[in-house]
């Protein structure tokens, strides 16, 4: 059990140990006095030190700051290097296309994205693609599409679901029905105009949703990984998709995170049939991208209607979008980093790693659940595990994660600063996995 007093004690420890660690990332910190917030994003200010760490360099599975302190690194860019950190063959085809052949972007395709193209399609099963330069916005843009194709307004997200910046997906669960997420900045308009709500694993819900008439699309995870990782229930995803298909409502699976679970995600390793599938993040090997493919059906359909501008400025696309370097960034990614063979090794490893917490969480008697997809297992403070995205929102500790966050940091050990999520890459080892495991019940033991 945990000490609460002792935590807090512990904590201004680790904040001090921090601040002596890293004198010139907390140099530059305070010399960036031009960054809105101080920082180039502002959510790179979420920090349990107090400022951010710089980045120096990196490489496979591991991180260095300007401190010279180099990090095992379980957060891998929340997914965007899942590949592992500038692995050499995007990076031999980031230098091919850049320097040596030239051209980033040109408004000309390259035939890099047809290869992606059709190996994504062998992967997910859909089998039209096109490309944005993130998930948030191939998720945009497939929701203009679905409601292009349905004529209806609303759009349906599970309560604490994370798609992006998409202002449809900002809704949550209440005592009282569907309000906006809490913090929303300045929303067009309110959301519940815009949105449904129902929760993960909630099936009567999802059906009375939909019984409405008005949703376009069901936009998901197959297993939330944004509030903790959220399992589906057994039956839950084959009911989605029997529900949505008895309301007329596409469907589309957002794979970002949950490509985890194998080269073709939840869609293949679970036999799963969406009409779109979204993608981002990681399958560039950190260089920008976003994907979103759609059934050929639906690609037929959209590219038919007159009434839509697909060409120019109706809504869907971007200057940057399906740019060469993106492209050939891709292609050696899928074809060369994220194989078959690399998936294997990493949810092996990533097992050892969920079956070390599991122990931990037993030998220590912690109230605490610990869920494994594929390559990903995340650590959260409830047992039983959350079934859904509100249960699994009420179980946040902020003081508990910074405490154990800024513990492991500063022994070496960097997990995802929103979450206890650990990532496993290509490049990751069995003696990282050792090490964290060690860190954690020490830091553990040291609540007690
Ligand atoms: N979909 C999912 C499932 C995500 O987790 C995220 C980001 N965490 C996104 C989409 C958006 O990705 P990006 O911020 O790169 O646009």
């Amino acid at each position: 059990m945990i000490d609460r007093e002792r935590m807090a004690t512990g904590l201004a420890v680790e904040r001090r140990r921090y601040a002596e660690q890293n004198p010139e990332s907390q140099r530059a910190a305070k010399e960036a006095t031009h960054l809105f917030g101080g920082v180039p994003m502002t959510w790179m200010a979420k920090t349990a030190g107090g400022f951010p760490l710089f980045l120096d360099r990196a490489s496979g599975a591991r991180v260095t700051t300007i401190d010279g302190h180099e990090l095992v690194d379980f957060c891998l860019g929340d997914t965007g290097a899942m590949a592992g950190h500038s692995p050499p063959a995007t990076v031999a085809a980031v230098q091919a296309r850049y320097a040596d052949a030239g051209g980033a972007t040109a408004m000309m395709p390259t035939e890099d994205a047809a290869v992606v193209a059709a190996e994504l399609t062998r992967r997910f099963g859909v089998s039209a693609w096109s490309f944005a330069l993130t998930a948030t916005d191939a998720n945009r843009w497939a929701l203009r599409l679905c409601r292009a194709l349905t004529g209806r307004p609303k759009v349906l997200v599970n309560a604490w679901c994370y798609h992006g910046t998409v202002d449809e997906s900002l809704i949550v669960t209440s005592p009282s029905g569907p309000v906006p997420r809490p913090g929303n900045v300045g929303a067009p308009c309110d959301v519940t105009e815009s949105s449904r709500v129902t929760e993960f694993n909630d099936l009567a819900a999802l059906e009375a949703a939909l019984a409405h008439g008005d949703v376009a699309v069901v936009l998901m995870e197959p297993a939330l990984t944004n509030m903790g990782i959220v399992l589906p229930e057994p039956g839950y995803l084959e009911g989605v998709r029997r529900i949505t298909r008895e309301a007329g409502t596409l469907l589309i699976i957002d794979e970002t995170h949950t490509l985890s679970a194998g080269p073709g995600g939840c869609t293949k390793a679970w036999g799963l049939d969406p009409d779109i599938v979204t993608l981002g993040k990681a399958i560039a090997g950190g260089i920008p991208i976003g994907a979103y493919g759609l059934h050929a059906d639906l690609a037929e359909r959209l590219l038919s209607r007159e009434d839509l501008d697909l060409v120019d400025t109706g809504g869907v696309g971007g200057t940057l979008a399906g740019n060469a370097l993106s492209l050939a960034a891709a292609r050696a990614t899928l074809e060369q980093v994220l194989t078959e063979g690399a998936f294997s090794g990493m949810i092996a490893l990533c097992t050892r790693y969920h079956e070390g917490v599991e122990r931990i969480i037993a030998d220590r008697s912690l109230p605490w659940s610990v869920r494994q997809l594929g390559a990903r297992s995340e650590y959260r403070f409830a047992d039983p595990a959350p079934r859904n995205g509100t249960e699994s929102e009420a179980s946040t500790d902020v003081d508990l994660e910074d405490y154990l966050h800024l513990y492991l940091l500063n022994r070496g050990i960097l997990l995802t600063p929103f979450h206890n999520m650990a990532l496993m890459c290509p490049a990751t080892t069995e003696a990282d996995v050792d090490l964290h495991l060690q860190v954690l019940d020490e830091a553990v033991a040291s609540l007690a």
